[in-house]
């Protein structure tokens, strides 16, 4: 990308969202030269229509094919382009914008993000789960393209900015950090218990209902260990994780030599969608500054893989590799929605994700398959993976 004095052309996939609102905040408070070229959502077409009728992109879509005339009515006379359906997401992602924020939530994020990476616009990536679904096809697929993705993540970023190039063979391990989530000093048979209310109610962050639950389950932090993994090149016994409840360090990465760099900031996405949009250079904004000394203490524990066996689970997933980590990440999705549903309990999410890929490991359908096409492929797994899980939790919903 040009100096960041030039204007960006830009598409923000999933703008309704948690990711998607706190970049267009970004964009308004830094006065960020930006000309976007569209905005995408679910089913979100009030919040679309709104952001449309603010930043005026080329077109403005809406997943849900049931909304289009709601945002053709809302959008008429403006100029900006109304359109619905995930392949009209497709298309937005592929505009040619030098800048892509992936902000969909889940799986569904995968085909437009690989879109996006086919054009080489810089990525900058929050949805990790197209990240754990095709992470060697995307990563490899964006490079070809002569573009990159930018890790958005709060941990991913950390890493991504204090690791040193040209030292990279030099990484002895890389350090996440989590903050533990609601549940961090509950016991179990309270975690039992636990509601979706009280799972999506993150002591630092504010987020969208599925990482938020993720979050609780440390499932967040498994699916973050496969991504940095893919990401930094990593292998599984070299990424650790050490709950810190402050959420100030983001990340570290130990040398070598001993010497262990990290990155901190407020709990705020803003900073890192900052670093992703200016990358090498630095975006000036008024971002709220780390005041230490009002923290006072910075603490840290080792996560307790008993009560969040998630974290076991991801780096079991990496080990298997294949499309080991596809199906959890699917698995996952189908667990989180069913306990959101109240259709099973806070403790079976994870119950489920490991039953999930147990019976598709006795089945042989954890091996990479021969299909060249990194999208078709990450679909079949994940629809086959979404099958089985639903039989999985549909027995734990049984047996509750
Ligand atoms: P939200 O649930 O808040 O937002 C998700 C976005 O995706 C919304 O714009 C939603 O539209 C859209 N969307 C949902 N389903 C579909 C679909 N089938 N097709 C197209 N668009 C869809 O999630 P977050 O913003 O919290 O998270 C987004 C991603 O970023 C996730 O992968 C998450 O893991 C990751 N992430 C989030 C962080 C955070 O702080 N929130 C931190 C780090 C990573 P609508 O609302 O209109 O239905």
């Amino acid at each position: 990308m040009g100096p960041l004095t030039n204007p960006r052309k830009v598409v923000v996939l999933g703008s309704t969202g948690s990711i998607g609102l706190s970049t267009l905040s970004l964009f308004e408070e830094s006065g960020a030269p930006v000309e976007i070229l569209a905005l995408t959502a679910g089913r979100n077409v009030e919040r679309l229509i709104e952001q449309a009728l603010r930043w005026r992109p080329q077109v403005a879509v809406i997943e849900d094919e049931t909304k289009l005339q709601q945002l053709k009515d809302g959008l008429a006379g403006t100029g900006v382009r109304a359109a619905a359906g995930a392949s009209a997401i497709n298309e937005a992602a592929a505009m040619g914008a030098d800048w892509v924020m992936s902000a969909i939530v889940g799986a569904a994020g995968l085909a437009p993000t690989l879109a996006a990476a086919r054009t080489g616009a810089v990525i900058a990536l929050a949805n990790k789960e197209s990240l754990v679904c095709a992470g060697p096809a995307l990563l490899a697929i964006a490079k070809a393209a002569g573009g990159s993705v930018i890790p958005v993540d709060s941990e991913h970023s950390a890493i991504f900015q204090v690791l040193q190039p040209d030292c990279a063979h030099r990484v002895s391990r890389l350090i996440l950090t989590a903050s533990g989530g609601p549940f961090r000093t509950w016991d179990k048979a309270a975690m039992a218990a636990a509601t979706p209310e009280q799972a999506i109610a993150h002591p630092n962050w504010s987020m969208g209902a599925k990482i938020s639950v993720d979050s609780a389950t440390m499932m967040n932090k498994g699916l973050e260990m496969i991504e940095a993994s893919y990401l930094f090149g990593t292998p599984e016994d070299r990424v650790n994780v050490v709950i810190h409840p402050q959420s100030v360090i983001h990340s570290l990465v130990e040398y070598a030599d001993g010497s262990t760099l990290a990155q901190l900031g407020a709990p705020d996405m803003r900073p890192p969608i900052a670093c992703a949009f200016a990358w090498p250079d630095r975006l000036p904004w008024p971002a709220k500054r780390l005041d230490l000394a009002a923290y006072g203490q910075l603490t840290f524990e080792s996560p307790d893989l008993d009560r969040f066996p998630s974290i076991e689970i991801a780096r079991e997933a990496l080990r298997l590799a294949g499309a080991a980590p596809a199906v959890m990440n699917a698995a996952n999705e189908v667990a989180v929605a069913a306990f959101l549903d109240r259709r099973i309990g806070f403790l079976d999410i994870a119950a489920s994700v490991a039953g999930t890929l147990e019976r598709m490991n006795s089945l042989g359908t954890l091996s990479a398959t021969d299909n060249d096409d990194a999208v078709e492929n990450a679909m079949m797994i994940d629809a086959s993976a979404r099958r089985i899980a639903a039989e999985v939790v549909a027995q734990k919903h049984r047996g509750r």
